[in-house]
């Protein structure tokens, strides 16, 4: 395909600055998010619905060596210096280890990372390691297993849990992310950070988002930042964290234990608290979005899309791709509208755009 059929003809000054994705309202996104699938062998019930999702065939999503070229176009011409690996479900992806490897490899290598269930990871934990993987981010919302499986529809905890220490003897640096549902898995939070806390893993809680696919998100419903901190306040102290964010979505605490008389008790450990809704961070976001059949997404919250694949597949060159790229990221809105009446519910669910 010729250039200027995949460029268009419209101004060209929309991404006028050549050296990075910068948008119209001066960030500059270096935080790469990649979607290596839309299947998932779970259901959570705020991102798939009980019957699953009509999934791009495999031949629709971007192979390995294109995720590759595509990250190193990304590292090389925009500066971009975090990858992390998502979906979907990333362990699906058979050659996960593979795509790590080859993203590892590259001059100028990101950082690593991949958000998964963790169900498999017990079995490739270590090879992810050695291909260059540091960092998983495992989404465990609950440690009852029936409430585990009502939020899931899938009875795998002790899968999951078996992943989470695979990781840790791997070496891997551990996260975990837990959504709170009022009156499913809210009033368990204190058991789970407890959990978290006695294993080393950093737990953030985040707030529910509009991104189900069934469009049942309510405001109402949703369990905000401010009640997580303040029903964790009644068994813990927690201490802000003044160190800056950088951009980094989650809000930090010291966990310190109380006493039995009320006092403060010794040091537990960290958490994070992400107000992805009511404390919106969009001024501050660094973040470039493809989605497993390769378009380039601005904003979860943005139903605009630009696909790189297809053109990609038509023979652009890396110059073309790199333009492509940036005219999406120049058009990313400056946020999602407030908590209220604006707020924008996607087409598309998390689990196809890549949570
Ligand atoms: N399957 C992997 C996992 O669950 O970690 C990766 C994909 S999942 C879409 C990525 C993250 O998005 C998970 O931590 C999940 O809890 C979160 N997520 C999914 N739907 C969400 C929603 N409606 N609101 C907030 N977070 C959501
Ligand atoms: Fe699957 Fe992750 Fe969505 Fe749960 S949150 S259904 S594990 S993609």
């Amino acid at each position: 395909m010729a250039p200027a059929t995949l460029l268009g003809s419209t101004g060209a000054s929309a991404s006028s600055d050549p050296s990075g994705l910068v948008d119209r309202f001066g960030r500059r996104a270096v935080d790469l998010r990649v979607s290596l699938t839309e299947r998932c062998n779970l259901r959570c019930t705020y991102c798939m619905p009980a019957a699953g999702l009509p999934f791009a065939p495999d031949d629709q999503l971007m192979t390995a060596a294109e995720i590759e070229r595509l990250v190193r176009i990304g590292t090389s011409r925009f500066g971009v210096r975090k990858v992390r690996f998502t979906g979907g479900e990333p362990m699906l992806r058979h050659d996960l280890v593979d795509v790590i490897a080859r993203c590892a490899a590259l001059p100028d290598a990101p950082e690593l990372s991949l958000t998964t269930n963790a169900i498999g990871l017990s079995h490739r934990a270590a090879a992810l390691y050695a291909a260059g993987l540091r960092r998983v981010n495992v989404s465990l919302d609950t440690v009852d297993p029936s409430v585990f499986a009502e939020v899931t529809r899938r009875p795998f905890l002790d899968k999951v849990i078996a992943g989470l220490s695979a990781a840790h003897d791997a070496g891997l640096a551990i996260k975990v992310n837990a959504v709170l549902l009022r009156g499913v898995n809210d009033a368990l939070a204190p058991d789970l950070m407890r959990w978290c806390l006695e294993r080393g893993y950093e737990l953030r809680f985040i707030e529910q988002m509009p991104l189900d696919p069934d469009h049942a998100w309510d405001r109402t419903s949703m369990v905000t930042a401010a009640e997580t901190r303040a029903m964790l306040s009644e068994s813990f102290e927690l201490v802000p964290d003044d160190a800056p964010r950088d951009g980094a979505p989650a809000e930090r605490f010291r966990v310190l234990a109380r006493t039995a008389d009320g006092g403060v008790g010794p040091e537990l450990g960290t958490i994070g608290i992400i107000a992805s809704i009511t404390e919106s961070f969009c001024a501050d976001c660094t973040r470039t979005r493809l989605t497993a059949d390769g378009h380039v997404r601005s904003c979860l919250f943005s139903d605009e899309e630009t696909s790189v694949l297809g053109p990609m597949r038509d023979g652009a060159s890396d110059d073309e791709v790199a333009e492509l790229w940036r005219r999406a990221m120049w058009a990313k809105p400056r946020d999602h509208g407030d908590d209220t009446d604006d707020l924008v519910h996607p087409t598309r669910g998390m689990s196809a755009i890549g949570g």
